[in-house]
This record gives C-alpha cells, sequence and structure tokens, in this order.
C-alpha cells in the first residue's frame, strides 16, 4: 500500500496516528531549519511538517513542485490554522518520505487561478487536469451522467451502444470520413448522431433505448463547439411529443436535484417558436428575465403603432420593423452611458445605425433622444404599448426585419447580464415547441429540413407539403429544451412511414434514387412494422458546463480540441506515411 490515508481527509480528530501519504508536491515553504510541504491529490491538500532532523534529510534529497512523494508521519494539531482548505486544522509532521518520482517545474502553476494561457494549458493538459477546477469540471460530469443514467435506468432504459463506423446521418453538418482498407476507394463516416440507428433500434422492438455517446461533426468552431462531443442520445416507441416531454422534463428536474440540489417543482413553461422568435428574438429565449420584446411594426404580422410614422420621422416610416424594450430601472442612464449602448449596436456583428432611447422619468414626464419629432403625449402613447413603468428606458431599433430581430435579441441580452439578470445559479428551463419542418437555406436558396429530414411533419400540415409556397408554414412536432438561454436538447416525434419519408425527402429536392441509395435501409425497415416513435438527444457537454456556472464546455471535457480542431497535446490531425496512404490507396492532391 502507498498510502493509508488520501490527502483530503485527515481532520483533528486523527491527531497522533500514524499515516503515509502519497501524492503531488505543490509548494515547499523553508523557514530556517525547518520546512514545510503542501501535498496534493485528487482528494485534496495535506500540509508536511519536516523538522530538523528531516530538514537535512531534504537538503540532501531536494523535492520541488509537482515531485511524487510518499511521506509517513503522524497527524498533528496545527498551530495555525487554515480554514479555507478541508485538512486546514492538521498537519503531518514527518518521519520519513521517499521521492516517487521526480517532475520538471511546470510550465504553468497548477492552482486554483493559473498562469497558464490556453494553448499551454492545451499542450500540457495532464497538468492542467490537476488543478482543483478542473478537477470539479470532471467531477460534475461525471455526477451529471451518473444521475442520467440512475434516471433513465429506472424507467427501463436500456443503454444500447451503436456503431461508429458507419454511412452519413444528416444532422446538418460535414462527416468526418474514415477510409475502408479492405473496400479500397470507399469511406466510412462517422456519426452526427446515432440518430437512424436509434430508429431501427425502435422498429427492432426495443421501445426504451438511450446511450452517453460521442457524434462527430465537420463544422466551424465557434467557442461553444467541439468536432467530437458528447450526446445523452435517447428514443421511445408508442409514444406521443407529451410523452417524450414529460419523460424529459423529468430527466432534467432529476439532474437539478441530484446534482445541484435545485428542486424544480412546477411544470417547465412551453412556448411555441413563434412566440419566441416575436418576444425575444431568438428560438432560445432565456427567460430568468422578462425585458421581452416589443414589436411596434412588423412585416410579420403588420402591428403598427400608427404615432411612430404619424410625424413622418424617416427612420420609423422607412423601417421594415421597429422593436422595443423597456429596461428596469434605467430611465437616469447617463448620455454616455446611451451613447455607448448606440456604439455597441454598431458593432459590424450586431450592424445597426443607432438606437432611438425614451427616458420615461420617475415623475412621469418624458426625454427622448428624438424629441423634435415626438411630443410628450406621442412619447407616452409608444411607452404605453411598450408596458413601460416610470423609472424605465426604452430602447427602440428599427430597420430591416431578420437583422432587427437579432439586434434586439441580442441588446436584450447584453442588458440583461449588464444588470445582473443572468444569474448563473437560477435555473430557468424552458420547452420551445412547434418548430418549422423546413428552413430556407438563403445561400443554396433550397429548403432544408430544420431538424433532420426524419422530423415528421404536424399530421394536419402534410397537405402544405404538395405546395412549395407554402413551406414555410409547415410545423413539426419538434422540440428543444432551453436552458438560461441556451439550447441544450432537441428532438422530435419520427416519420415511421415509407410515403411520408418519401415524400420529405422529394420536399428536401432528392430524387427517389437518391433518397434510396442513402435511406434505403431506413424506408425498407419502415415496411417491416415500424411503430411509431420519438426521441431526444442533448449535448453532456453543454448541460454540464451550465450546471457549472460556466460557458464554455472546453473545460468540462477530459481532452478537448482547440479551436482549429487540433489537439495541441497529441498533434492531431497530423500526415500519414507513404505505406499507409498506399495501403488506403489514397493519393493527395
Ligand atoms: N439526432 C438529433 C440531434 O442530434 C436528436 C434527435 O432528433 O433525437 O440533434
Amino acid at each position: 500500500m502507498y498510502r493509508t490515508n488520501n490527502c483530503g481527509e485527515l481532520r483533528l480528530a486523527h491527531a497522533g496516528k500514524e499515516v503515509t501519504l502519497a501524492g503531488w508536491v505543490q509548494t515547499v515553504r523553508k523557514f530556517g531549519s525547518i520546512t514545510f510541504a503542501d501535498l496534493r491529490d485528487r482528494y485534496g491538500i495535506t500540509q508536511l511538517y519536516f523538522n530538523e532532523e528531516l530538514n537535512l534529510q531534504l537538503d540532501a534529497n531536494p523535492i520541488g513542485r509537482e515531485f511524487v512523494l510518499q511521506a509517513t508521519g503522524k497527524v498533528i494539531e496545527r498551530t495555525s490554522k487554515n480554514n479555507k482548505i478541508s485538512t486546514g486544522d492538521i498537519e503531518v509532521e514527518i518521519t520519513s518520505f521517499k521521492i516517487l518520482n521526480a517532475a520538471n517545474v511546470p510550465p504553468f502553476t497548477i492552482e486554483e487561478n493559473t498562469d497558464g494561457g490556453d494553448e499551454l494549458r492545451m499542450k500540457y493538459r495532464y497538468l492542467d487536469l490537476r488543478r482543483p477546477t478542473l478537477k470539479r469540471n470532471l467531477e460534475l460530469r461525471y455526477k451529471v451522467n451518473r444521475s442520467v443514467r440512475n434516471y433513465l435506468d429506472k424507467l427501463g432504459f436500456w443503454d444500447i451502444e451503436t456503431p461508429f463506423l458507419i454511412k452519413s446521418t444528416p444532422e446538418g453538418a460535414r462527416d468526418f470520413v474514415v477510409p475502408s482498407r479492405m473496400n479500397q476507394g470507399q469511406f466510412y463516416a462517422l456519426p452526427q448522431s446515432p440518430q437512424t440507428f436509434k430508429q431501427l433500434l425502435m422498429v427492432s422492438g426495443y421501445d426504451r433505448y438511450y446511450q452517453v455517446v460521442k457524434c462527430f461533426r465537420d463544422e466551424d468552431l465557434r467557442a461553444d463547439r467541439q468536432p467530437e462531443f458528447t450526446q445523452v442520445d435517447c428514443e421511445m416507441a408508442f409514444v406521443e411529443q407529451e410523452d417524450i416531454l414529460n419523460t424529459f422534463e423529468g430527466l432534467f428536474k432529476h439532474v437539478f436535484k441530484d446534482v445541484k440540489g435545485v428542486e424544480i417543482t412546477e411544470a417547465f413553461p412551453r412556448m411555441t417558436f413563434d412566440d419566441a422568435m416575436w418576444h425575444y428574438g431568438n428560438d432560445k429565449p432565456d427567460i430568468r428575465f422578462e425585458m421581452k420584446i416589443q414589436n411596434l411594426k412588423t412585416p410579420v404580422n403588420n402591428t403598427s403603432l400608427a404615432v411612430l410614422e404619424s410625424t413622418g420621422f424617416k427612420v420609423f416610416v422607412d423601417a421594415e420593423t421597429i422593436l422595443a424594450i423597456a429596461v428596469p430601472g434605467a430611465s437616469e442612464y447617463s448620455r454616455k452611458q446611451t451613447d455607448e449602448l448606440t456604439e455597441w449596436v454598431k458593432r459590424p456583428q450586431i450592424g445597426m445605425t443607432g438606437i432611438i432611447n425614451i427616458k420615461c422619468n420617475a415623475d412621469g414626464t418624458f426625454k427622448s433622444s428624438v424629441d423634435k419629432f415626438f411630443n410628450e403625449e406621442q412619447q407616452k402613447e409608444i411607452a404605453t404599448k411598450c408596458g413601460a413603468q416610470p423609472g424605465d428606458l426604452i430602447l427602440i431599433l428599427a430597420g430591416a426585419e431578420t437583422r432587427t430581430r437579432k439586434a434586439m435579441s441580442e441588446l436584450r441580452l447584453e442588458l440583461g447580464n449588464r444588470l445582473g439578470f443572468r444569474d448563473h445559479d437560477v435555473y430557468k428551463p424552458l420547452w420551445v415547441i412547434d418548430f418549422p419542418l423546413f428552413e430556407l437555406d438563403e445561400e443554396a436558396n433550397r429548403w432544408v429540413a430544420r431538424h433532420h429530414p426524419f422530423t415528421s411533419p404536424k399530421p394536419e400540415h402534410i397537405e402544405l407539403m404538395n405546395d412549395l409556397s407554402r413551406y414555410a408554414e409547415i410545423k413539426a412536432n419538434a422540440y428543444d429544451i432551453v436552458l438560461n438561454g441556451t439550447e441544450i436538447g432537441g428532438g422530435s416525434i419520427r416519420i415511421y412511414q415509407r410515403d411520408l419519408q418519401e415524400k420529405m425527402f422529394a420536399a428536401l429536392g432528392m430524387s427517389k434514387e437518391e433518397a434510396q441509395e442513402k435511406f434505403g435501409f431506413l424506408m425498407g425497415a419502415f415496411e417491416y412494422g415500424a411503430p411509431p416513435h420519438g426521441g431526444i438527444a442533448f449535448g453532456f457537454d453543454r448541460l454540464c458546463a451550465l450546471l457549472g456556472g460556466q460557458e464554455s464546455i472546453r473545460d468540462f471535457i477530459a481532452f478537448p480540441k482547440n479551436n482549429s480542431g487540433r489537439d495541441v497535446m497529441l498533434d492531431a490531425p497530423s500526415a500519414i506515411d507513404d505505406a499507409q496512404l498506399k495501403e488506403l490507396s489514397l493519393k493527395l492532391g
């Protein structure tokens, strides 16, 4: 046995006990003829005390940061306690020690807050993982995993593995491909998700399936994306949308309670996609705070507030859309603060030309950046429409529909941040339902599946699939779960009949032959008794990050890739040698 105890467990009650610890040296502090060292392992930190005699041995065998040390001694009460660590009441007076392995000076400090930059930490990820921050994240990840599995197990879900070397599954990204040596000139695709397999498992009668599974998507990496990531992938047969929402709402409630001790008793709100876009400007609303978008003029259903155009103010007359939010308690913003907001919306990412503001003063008067055009009465009318209270600041954006709505959505979130409305410790999940079946890919100018092509349209909308001009109106039995402004999962009730699946592929512009070649296996299975089914998958990395109160998923993954999709520790991807290329019959262009 290398150790009798770990570095996080000794307390005053152990005083007098002889113990052996093993771990990494975090710090060494020499005071004249005695030395203190902090020994760290996964469980915590314990202070070691080397008296004068042992100090001589240390002089002969110096230890440094990150040395692996085994040390034996007696637990004693500390004279100056450290209430920052769980073992802070004691120290171990060392009687003997052994250096198990020496270590180079680490390239960054291995402490809560490190001086290491991102790339360096990634290169030496095994050192970074020694830091308490990362350790807490991985521990949380493990707990979430265990909690998810326990819940699903109780409900009779089976974890069934599906293959990684497959044929493409369309989830809207590029595939990673793997050349086949045994089938020269042919390639496997790595799964973007196990979608078609889980549907086949339903056809096979395994009506409650789940998997905590790696998915691979070759897409440009934004801050919160990884080329390989983990999904909790689930599917159920003989269910309707309501059954899925209830089952997985239960899962989330269980996990919040189990992992965070947060009890959510009320039902998760449900919001249609259309309402989310209308009131929040996006399909993943952050409902931790109100500040809903007010639609003062829009091409969507022609709501128009007459007063806006009555004075001939050109910005409003020309605008396709006019949107407003009432920011609570911000009427006292200084000129500098409102100017700064104007600059914020003018940034290229937001792309607006400016903001119009109306201050609703506490005494019931108004002051606006467009006083010239709108008198007190007119400003009051706008304020009433916006539901603004005395003390609020109304911010108005006007312009083209899509850009303005997106900008207002961003501005709302930004103000939510500035006003402290987006507290990490508050959990506000909701379901967004009734997504459109299709969306227009503006670049390619064609309709694509908004979710994926296996999603069923609402039965009453199937008719509309015969009329291209009405594609935008078709709604799907598809849903997303959104937490604090982040989409953490989504799914749908599936198509399970060959005819409808063929109709769907045709609607997406696929020829009969192409559909057969790519998805004949699935449509074939639908002809052998496919039950009605549906499911959901949620982003496991993201869920963990949110529960850990962080935006980025990277530090919740033991060995992540950087923003260019590289593993800088392994230096992958990398070239392969000619012999390997030849064996795969590949030629590089
Ligand atoms: N396969 C889908 C996805 O990865 C989830 C689902 O429809 O169950 O988004």
